[in-house]
């Protein structure tokens, strides 16, 4: 059994469908003894959402709360004509981005476009790391994927909660194929609770689960310690304190 000590994609109320507060989603990481814990607020383009000012004075908040390290990300949304509706000075404040495709916000643009769409995001040098690359409704080639994210030095993500959404489309056939390629190239991966309420943060079971069914190689999962994620994103551990 792995044991996985980051969930960096988490959600608060900042993000609109998101239903605890940062300390209430840091007392639940400090619960489930979380050594680190990112937030990453969806970006604009889902209704609801923070106004890009919120990403402006992320530094106001500890970077350690209930003895959990906190950095602050967002959850960008890939755009159909691939350019990032959070300006750049808002992307400048903060530590990492994830990049994914939200059909609430995207349209399908068949498999080929998709694929140029999210790599068109994996460019940006603070986009870490590609959100619930699964859903058959916006198909990706994985091959591609998979080689960008080599390229332009992003993990990609297995995403717990897809395993509890009825709504996504052949999703462990998708990871199936994406980890095979990800093993076979060493491209990392990370694990993610996707927590929308502080009940799901570091709720990533079904993931481990899944990765131990089709053997995936724990070095290439950067979550299994917090200086693997910190160095992927190149954050000094300094920044704690
Ligand atoms: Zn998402
Ligand atoms: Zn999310």
């Amino acid at each position: 059994m792995m044991t996985l000590t980051c969930d960096i994609h988490t959600h608060t109320i900042a993000s609109g469908h998101a239903y605890g507060t940062i300390r209430e989603m840091a007392q639940a990481a400090s619960e489930k003894g979380l050594s680190l814990l990112g937030l990453s607020e969806h970006g604009p383009g889902i209704p609801g959402t923070c106004d890009p000012f919120y990403f402006k004075a992320l530094d106001v908040i500890p970077r350690t709360l209930y003895g959990v390290h906190i950095i602050h990300g967002c959850e960008l949304n890939v755009t159909n004509d691939g350019v990032n509706l959070l300006d750049s000075k808002c992307m400048k404040k903060l530590d990492y981005a994830l990049a994914g495709i939200h059909t609430t916000c995207y349209e399908n643009a068949g498999m080929d476009q998709n694929t140029d769409n999210v790599i068109a995001f994996m460019k940006d040098p603070k986009v870490c790391f590609i959100s619930h690359p699964d859903d058959s409704h916006t198909p990706l080639c994985y091959p591609r994927l998979v080689e960008a994210a080599k390229t332009w030095h992003v993990a990609l993500e297995v995403n717990s909660s897809s395993f509890r959404k009825p709504n996504r489309l052949n999703f462990r056939e998708n990871y199936t194929e994406m980890l095979q390629l990800c093993e076979k190239m060493d491209v990392p991966i990370i694990v993610s609770s996707d927590a929308h309420d502080p009940f799901w943060v570091g709720m990533t079971r079904e993931a481990e689960a899944f990765l131990e069914e089709v053997h995936f190689p724990e070095r290439l999962i950067l979550n299994v310690e917090e200086s693997r994620i910190l160095d992927f994103i190149g954050l000094s551990e300094e920044i704690f304190g």
